[in-house]
Formats: structure tokens, C-alpha cells, sequence
């Protein structure tokens, strides 16, 4: 049987390993990770589980949107109906749209948990270097610990850490590596009155994007709270605030709601963290996935095509269609 060893547990490589599996493949996946999912993230706090990375997704292509129905099929995903704001000139505007958005259920990261179901999955392994010798693959963990040997090797990682694993095997990996922009992401649990309908806002240079956590669906309120929100800062003000506490960007943040929601909230739970990659500076729609049928060897993620979970299921289901072919 082909053996597959597939590094990170985001939707890229979870996808891939399931699809790898599917067609008889003898699959194991290492997340360097306490759990999966990546950056469909979902933190467990004492005082409710909240989405800190990515906070809905759009399916535009028929493959994603077949495979999104199967989710909602699972109870893993549902639409999320609400109409998007959009702050302009410091004020709330309705910004009506019929774009179809979709959450995991009840939190991101259910839809990391639905895919890895039946996978052999290894947590909290991380791949420190990968060797091809006698045409296998061998992998060598934090621990010194060595895995394989695999016939083939997918790496389903960002492409800072992709290019320092594959620095001897793949060369288009450090040519083609996009930017990716950090993101510091606040989750702050109110007290007060909020107008229902504002659910999700597309924000300003400061914060690019404001969600209502507790509006989606599926989700539990905390205790003696009215809401949770989620406010992601914007790509330039998270590099510039990289070095701040946790305490520092949680006061900006509840300043910055307190403001533009026009409200007397209290705050009675708050949470930050800062991802070092997030966003792609310049998005690629490349469609071709890096796989190199000589070493058996494929690099996959978000970052190869279009840097949102659509286009990191894409990068990963285009991959397994070429290395089958
Ligand atoms: P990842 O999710 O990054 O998965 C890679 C995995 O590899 C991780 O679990 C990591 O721990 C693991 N790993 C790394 N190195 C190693 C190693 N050496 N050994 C073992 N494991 C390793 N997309 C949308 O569509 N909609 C959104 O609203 C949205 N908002 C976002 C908001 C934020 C703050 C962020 C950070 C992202 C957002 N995105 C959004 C983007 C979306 O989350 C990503 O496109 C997608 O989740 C990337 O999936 P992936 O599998 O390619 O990579
Ligand atoms: P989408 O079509 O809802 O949004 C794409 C972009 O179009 C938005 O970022 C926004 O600028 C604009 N937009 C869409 N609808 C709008 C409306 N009604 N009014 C005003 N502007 C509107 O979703 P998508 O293409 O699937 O992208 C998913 C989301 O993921 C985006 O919001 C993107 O910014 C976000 N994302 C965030 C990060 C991060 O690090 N914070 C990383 C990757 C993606």
C-alpha cells in the first residue's frame, strides 16, 4: 500500500489526507498542534469557545460548494444569514449584499474535526527536517524521533515554514513564497444593548473586520454577557502593534467598539491573540498545485491559491487530482 505522510492539520492538509485515504492510500498526518484546524481556528476559554482566525467562508467553486453541502449535511456548517455593515466615515452603514457566507458549527473548527474523522492523526508533532533517501521519505520530529518510510510527502504549512523544511528539495517553493501579514485578533464578551441586525462589519484601517460572535449560528452565550464580538485588526496596524501585551491591543479594541457601536457596554470577558500569519499581501489565484512527481512530493495551502479556506480546499483537491494522474 502507498504510504502518504502529510504535515499540518489545517483544511489543506486535512483534505488532502482525507481525499489520499479515499482512494486507498495508507495516510499520516503530524500537527505540531494540542488540536486541528489551523487557523479555522477556535480557542476553548473557561468562559465559552470562540473563533479567533478565519470567521466564515464564501464557495464559489462547484467542487467547494459540493463539499460544503456535505458539511451542512454533517451539522459541521451552516449559513450565516445577516446583512454586512461597512463603517464609513466612522459611521455604521448597512452594506447589503447576496453573498452566500457559511460558519463551522457550532465553531470553526467542527469542520477540522468533521474532516479528520477515520484520520490517522498525530498531535503535537512538529517535523523539525524532512530526508529522501533510497526514494522514501523519512521525517525527523522535535523529539528526534524519525517516522516513514513514505512513498510520498505533502506539506500542508505556510510558506515561510514550508521553505525551511524543503530548502534541499524544492526550489519553487522559496520563488514562488507570497507574503503573508500578521493579524492580531481580540474577543471581548459585553454587557449592554447592541441593534440585533449589526452581526458582521467590514471595518476601517484599524480594525478590518468586526463579527458578533454570538450571532452566529449554533453559538453559546457566556454567562451575565449580552454578546461576544470578534475584532480583527488590520493587517498594517497588527505589524505595527506586533510587540504590544495582550493588555495594550485589548484596550484599543475596546475603545475602538465602544466607539463605533455607539454604546455603554461593559466588558465582562476578554482574550487576544496574535497570528504571525494571516493574510496574503498580494493574493495569487494560481491554479497549478507545486507537486513534484519525480521526489513524490507536493506543497499545498491556502497561499497556493487565493489564501481563504476556498482556495486552500482547492489547492488541496487540485494537488490529489495531478499526483493521481
Ligand atoms: P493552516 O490553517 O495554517 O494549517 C497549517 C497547519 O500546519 C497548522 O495547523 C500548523 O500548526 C501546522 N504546522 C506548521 N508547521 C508545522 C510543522 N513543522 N510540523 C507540523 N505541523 C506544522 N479565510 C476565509 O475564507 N474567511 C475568513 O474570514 C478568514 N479570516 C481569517 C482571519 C484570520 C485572523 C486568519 C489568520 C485567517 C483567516 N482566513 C480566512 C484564512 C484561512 O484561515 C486560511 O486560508 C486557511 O485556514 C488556511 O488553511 P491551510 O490548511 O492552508 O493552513
Ligand atoms: P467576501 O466576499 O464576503 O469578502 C471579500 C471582501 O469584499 C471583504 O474583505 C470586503 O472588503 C469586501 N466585501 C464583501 N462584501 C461586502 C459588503 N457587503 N460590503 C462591503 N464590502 C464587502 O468573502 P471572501 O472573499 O470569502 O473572503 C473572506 C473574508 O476573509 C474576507 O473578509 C477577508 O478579508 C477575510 N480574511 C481575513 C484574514 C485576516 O487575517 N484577518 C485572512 C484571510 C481572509
Amino acid at each position: 500500500m502507498t504510504r502518504v505522510a502529510v504535515i499540518g492539520a489545517g483544511i489543506a492538509g486535512l483534505t488532502a489526507a482525507k481525499e489520499l485515504q479515499s482512494l486507498g492510500y495508507q495516510v499520516d498526518v503530524f500537527e505540531k498542534s494540542r488540536g486541528r484546524g489551523g487557523r479555522l481556528a477556535s480557542k476553548r476559554l473557561s468562559w465559552a469557545t470562540v473563533d479567533t482566525g478565519a470567521q466564515y467562508f464564501t464557495a464559489r467553486h462547484p467542487r467547494f460548494r459540493r463539499e460544503v453541502s456535505r458539511w451542512v449535511d454533517h451539522g459541521a456548517a451552516q449559513p450565516w444569514q445577516f446583512t454586512p455593515h461597512k463603517l464609513i466615515n466612522g459611521e455604521l452603514h448597512r452594506s447589503p449584499d447576496d453573498t452566500e457566507r457559511f460558519v463551522g458549527t457550532p465553531n470553526m473548527n467542527s469542520i477540522a474535526h468533521q474532516l479528520a474523522t477515520d484520520l490517522n492523526l498525530n498531535l503535537n508533532i512538529t517535523i523539525t527536517s524532512v530526508e529522501r533517501r533510497n526514494h522514501s521519505w523519512y521525517l525527523t520530529d522535535q523529539s528526534e524521533a524519525e517516522w516513514g518510510a513514505y512513498h510520498w510527502l505533502v506539506v500542508a504549512i505556510p510558506p515561510a515554514q514550508a521553505r525551511y523544511l524543503l530548502a534541499q528539495h524544492m526550489s519553487e517553493v522559496s520563488e514562488q513564497e507570497p507574503l503573508l501579514l500578521p493579524c492580531w485578533a481580540t474577543v471581548l464578551a459585553t454587557k449592554g444593548a447592541v441593534c440585533p441586525t449589526i452581526q458582521g462589519v467590514f471595518g476601517d484601517k484599524t480594525v478590518s473586520w468586526l463579527s458578533r460572535l454570538s450571532a452566529k449560528p449554533g453559538r453559546v452565550k457566556p454567562a451575565h454577557s449580552d454578546d461576544v464580538w470578534l475584532l480583527h485588526f488590520s493587517p498594517q496596524h497588527s505589524a505595527d502593534r506586533q510587540s504590544d501585551k495582550s493588555e495594550q491591543i485589548i484596550a484599543e479594541a475596546t475603545s475602538w467598539l465602544t466607539t463605533h457601536l455607539d454604546s455603554e457596554l461593559a466588558i465582562t470577558h476578554e482574550y487576544a491573540h496574535f497570528w504571525r500569519y494571516a493574510h496574503m499581501a498580494t493574493p495569487n489565484q494560481q491554479q497549478n498545485p507545486n507537486i513534484c512527481q519525480q521526489q513524490q512530493l507536493a506543497v499545498v495551502g491556502d497561499w497556493c491559491q487565493g489564501g481563504r479556506i476556498e482556495g486552500a480546499y482547492l489547492s488541496a483537491t487540485n494537488m490529489v487530482r495531478e499526483m493521481i494522474a
